[in-house]
């Protein structure tokens, strides 16, 4: 964590969910969200549905957007239809649009514009790849994201940063503590040179097999600043041990 700022728990449902799984989200809003704030980022098909389950106590996400705000480009949903349906955020570059679709740091710095233009947060995923992890090259990699996924004019809050290896997604496993320490503190300094004062205020995320047995000791790296959640977000008890933590 860091101090003065209220950490965040962020849930990422990714491509689950029906209408029969909207009673985690209404379980999740019956819970108290004490020491942080919460985010709960679902498929497009069940936004307005969960708009309403959340009754506003726990925010609700995206998980992309399109950088045009209408128009010809079937089966894409934009910024603004997202914040028409309730969404206060909107995940972009999660590795797996980037490795899925192709998308590259131009295209989720577009993205995360097309966010803040919508009224919504953007919350801007990074992290190195397996053989970039194995070849020594993550703090690089993080080097080379941040200034080209991050638009200059990034704010804390409008701006939130994921820091997810994407080894560690959906793997059960995690980086250690201080590889996780090294990569927040090196995000953070990126930041800094990227935003200058701004990037104090900034919350990084952890994501990558966050789970309730290892969120207490991923949350009190320092610039650990919440996490991110994916498969430990889709039952409510699960997401809400986490979410103790803080
Ligand atoms: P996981 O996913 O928690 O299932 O590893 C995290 C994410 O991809 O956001």
């Amino acid at each position: 964590m860091t101090p003065g700022i209220r950490p965040l728990i962020a849930g990422n449902w990714k491509m689950n969910g029906l209408s029969a799984d909207i009673g985690e989200l209404e379980a999740m809003a019956e819970a108290a969200f004490g020491g942080a704030d919460a985010l709960i980022c679902v498929p497009a098909t069940l936004m307005t549905r969960a708009h309403v389950a959340l009754e506003g106590k726990l925010q609700l996400g995206g998980q992309d957007c399109h950088t045009a705000a209408a128009g010809a480009h079937t089966g894409d949903v934009s910024a603004e239809m997202l914040a028409d349906a309730g969404a206060t955020h909107v995940l972009v570059g999660h590795s797996e649009r980037r490795t899925d679709h192709g998308e590259t740091d131009g295209i989720v710095a577009d993205k995360a514009e097309a966010a803040w233009r919508a009224g919504l947060t953007a919350v801007i995923c990074i992290g190195e790849t397996k053989a970039e992890r194995e070849g020594g090259k993550t703090l690089s990699v993080l080097s080379r994201q941040i200034p080209g996924s991050v638009p200059k004019e990034a704010k804390a809050k409008n701006t939130v940063i994921a820091y997810e290896p994407v080894w560690a997604i959906g793997t059960g496993l995690t980086p250690t503590v201080e590889d996780v320490a090294e990569a927040h503190a090196h995000i953070r300094k990126e930041l800094e040179t990227l935003l200058g004062e701004e990037a104090g205020k900034m919350r990084i995320l952890y994501g990558g097999s966050v789970k309730p047995g290892n969120a207490t000791e991923l949350l009190s790296i320092e610039h650990v600043d919440g996490a991110l959640v994916g498969g430990a977000s889709l039952k409510a008890v699960d997401f809400l041990a986490i979410a103790a933590a803080c």
